[in-house]
């Protein structure tokens, strides 16, 4: 039987600073002899901007890799939005990952879009076919959704609205990701959901992030985490433990690929894609 094709790929945000971009620049290096089927790029997250994304989709295409932008509805408009796809179609891009973004606190323009769906209906509309569309997926469900059922639909819509394929917020648990992908096709949804995967570097960082995006850190992970106190060697190594048992579970059970969120740091993705003999 012929090994079903899986894609891995991996995300950056764009650096703020040049020091941000040399390194970078230095650990996209590294990722690259990796040869990850595409880079993507956040937009708005942590209040980086368009032109900060684009800035380094450019280089990355630059180099001769394929590239994915994100993009968000938040503050967008239809005029900003077609601009956006003509010049991301002039520099040859043919990959986006649709979101709706996160209002940076103290903002209250939401723009002209509500909700990803809508976003990708309108790239539909204005490009045709032209974009290969990524959406986001919560195998533990959106933390603003009213009901698992409820967030299972409006994932839905996305894809019905024209999307390709899914990313998925990261999680510690395969079973969450499992009965998602089951909901899905029972619900006739039988795109590719490719899981999101965090590296554990730090235990504070990943406690902050998982509080404000609603990924659950299992309490045996929490508490071993937290033993290690300022000790980064050990959570590093313990977090390559879980994370590598975690990937290898996954693409047994026939996860369509991984997604790798690099946060800008080529070490932890670069030992997991060596331990999974990716
Ligand atoms: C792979 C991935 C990449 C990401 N990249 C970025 C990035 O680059 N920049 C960034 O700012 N953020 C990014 N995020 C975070 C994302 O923007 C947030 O999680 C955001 O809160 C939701 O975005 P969404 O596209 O999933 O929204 P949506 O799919 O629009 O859903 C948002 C919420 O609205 C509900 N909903 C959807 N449609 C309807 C409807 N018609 N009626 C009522 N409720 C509805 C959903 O159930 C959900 O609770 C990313 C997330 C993932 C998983």
């Amino acid at each position: 039987m012929t090994e079903p094709q899986r894609l891995f790929s991996i995300e950056f945000f764009p650096p703020r600073t040049p020091e941000g971009v040399l390194k970078l620049r230095a650990a996209r290096r590294q990722l690259a002899q990796l040869s990850p089927a595409f880079f993507s790029v956040t937009f708005g997250a942590g209040g980086s901007t368009r032109e900060g994304t684009l800035a380094t989709v450019v280089e990355i295409l630059g180099e001769g890799l394929a590239a994915a932008p994100h993009i968000s509805c938040v503050s967008s408009t239809r005029e900003n939005i077609r601009e956006v796809l003509s010049q991301y179609r002039g520099h040859g891009i043919r990959h986006l990952v649709a979101l709706r973004g996160d209002l940076p606190s103290g903002t209250v323009d939401a723009g002209e879009f509500r909700y990803a769906s809508e976003l990708v209906a309108f790239i539909r509309q204005e490009t045709g076919d032209w974009f290969h569309i990524d959406v986001a997926a919560y195998p533990e469900y959106h933390p603003q959704a009213r009901s698992p059922g409820d967030d299972l639909l409006n994932f839905k819509r996305k894809i019905d609205a024209g999307a390709n394929s899914a990313i998925t917020q990261y999680f510690f648990n395969a079973d969450a990701y499992w009965q998602f992908v089951e909901a899905c096709e029972e619900e006739g949804v039988s795109v590719p959901i490719v899981p999101g995967i965090m590296p554990i570097a730090s235990y504070a960082k990943l406690a902050r992030f998982s509080d404000a995006c609603g990924a659950e850190i299992p309490r045996w992970l929490r508490r071993k985490l937290e033993s290690y106190g300022d000790d980064s060697v050990s959570i590093r190594a313990f977090g390559l433990d879980v994370v590598t048992r975690l990937c290898a579970d996954l693409l047994e059970g026939g996860a369509p690929g991984l997604h790798f969120y690099t946060l800008n740091q080529a070490a932890l993705t670069t030992t997991l894609w060596q331990r999974l003999g990716i």
